[in-house]
């Protein structure tokens, strides 16, 4: 079959703290201790064999490429990959994936070939204090399709059993290419769904929300704001393209930030007067650059209201603690999708939400490469790989 191909130099960084287990098996917790060089090619290799019998053999149909991947494309001025996060190598990436059901192991009860699905790509161990803890996205022991294990940017993959789930109920409202499509996108949503919702603990309806970075993350958050009753829903980017998509997908107004700083007005000041000046009950950094985002977010937050954080900045960024203080306002952390993958299939299956939008540009497997490319230059909101056309 043909596939992606990520292979690597494995060159543990100086006083990296490589355990044995990582050492012996060429994987790093953090890849940008230990991954350098990447490179990017398109080969033929051996198709996966269903081994376990909960094993699922999946046509890949539509995988979204993700910072993350971009993270394991562009490197450091050493050469090390961007990506602090589990990866073994060599790899087949691609962890938003949707395809169709080729073959199943005897043990599986739920789908058979020919179901369309989306694939939850974390194996968390449920044994760790995180998995019992209800918390299995935290789990320290999770292995991950598209990172540590091979993933969906191949024409088959694949997938035990309990991270399968059906998109009979998205396929029953659109065509076979929108529902693989869909599949695709609930991935990067259900991020967006886990910390606005099950870590936040969700908003109540008639709040006002505020998200600030328009990637396909931002976006999601601000259909799911609508969809959850949000009164008022205001985006920022700093790209007019991405704030028009934030509009098509829900925001009752989307603001270039470069514009406003332009006419020497901040995000805080359109959000306070937006809300008759109470601020925002939910404010969401879908954008990765808290260090300029979090005096905006401290500048409108409302009384009780509630800070959510997804996108990754990797430095330390100064926070106004008294903002809080005087507001009663919480800042909650999160990432993984683990939780969110089921009610955004059952929001976008019922018409509620509709993430079709945000996809920006489409690639064949042949021209994979060149897709990762296009997305490290981060104009698109998301790029999709089809690897079966
Ligand atoms: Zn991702
Ligand atoms: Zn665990």
């Amino acid at each position: 079959m043909r596939a992606i191909e990520i292979t690597g130099e494995w060159s543990p960084r100086e006083g990296s703290r490589l355990s044995k287990d990582e050492q012996a098996g060429h994987w790093a917790r953090n890849a940008a201790d230990a991954w350098r060089n990447p490179r990017w090619t398109v080969v033929d290799r051996p198709a996966p064999d269903l081994i376990r019998p909960d094993d699922v053999l999946i046509r890949s149909r539509a995988v979204g490429i993700c910072g993350s991947d971009v993270h394991l494309y562009e490197t450091d001025a050493s050469g090390y990959v961007l990506l602090p996060y589990r990866v073994r190598l060599p790899l087949v990436p691609g962890h938003e994936i949707a395809g169709e059901v080729v073959e199943v192991g005897p043990a599986v009860h739920n789908v058979r070939p020919g179901d369309p699905v989306a694939v939850q790509t974390l194996q968390y161990c449920g044994r760790c204090d995180a998995c019992r803890a209800g918390l299995a996205g935290h789990c320290g022991e999770a292995e991950d399709r598209g990172f540590n294990l091979d993933g969906g940017m191949a024409e088959l993959m694949i997938s035990r059993e309990s991270n399968v789930r059906s998109l009979a109920a998205v396929r029953e409202r659109h065509s076979e290419r929108d529902t693989f499509e869909i599949g695709a996108l609930c991935e990067p949503a259900s991020v967006a769904y886990v910390g606005m919702f099950l870590r936040a603990g969700g908003i109540l309806p008639g709040a006002a929300v505020a998200v600030h970075g328009c990637g396909p993350i931002g976006l999601a958050a601000v259909a799911l704001a609508r969809a959850a009753g949000a009164a008022t829903v205001l985006a920022f980017d700093t790209s007019s393209s991405r704030c028009k998509l934030a509009e098509e997908l829900g925001a009752d107004a989307a603001y270039d930030v470069v514009a406003l700083r332009a006419q020497g007005v901040q995000a805080a000041d359109v959000i306070l007067e937006n809300t008759h000046g109470e601020g925002a009950d939910m404010s969401v950094e879908a954008a990765g650059a808290a260090g300029a985002i979090l005096p905006q977010i401290e500048g409108s937050l409302a009384v009780g209201g509630k800070v959510v954080f997804l996108g990754s900045e990797a430095g330390a960024v100064p926070m106004q603690t008294m903002a809080y203080m005087l507001r009663g306002a919480t800042v909650h952390g999160s990432i993984g999708n683990i939780g969110g993958l089921d009610p955004v299939i059952a929001l976008q299956a019922s018409g509620r939400i509709d993430l079709r939008p945000m996809v920006t540009a489409r690639y064949d497997l042949e021209h994979a490469v060149e897709a990762v490319e296009r997305a490290s230059q981060r104009q698109d909101a998301k790029i999709l790989i089809l690897p079966n056309g």
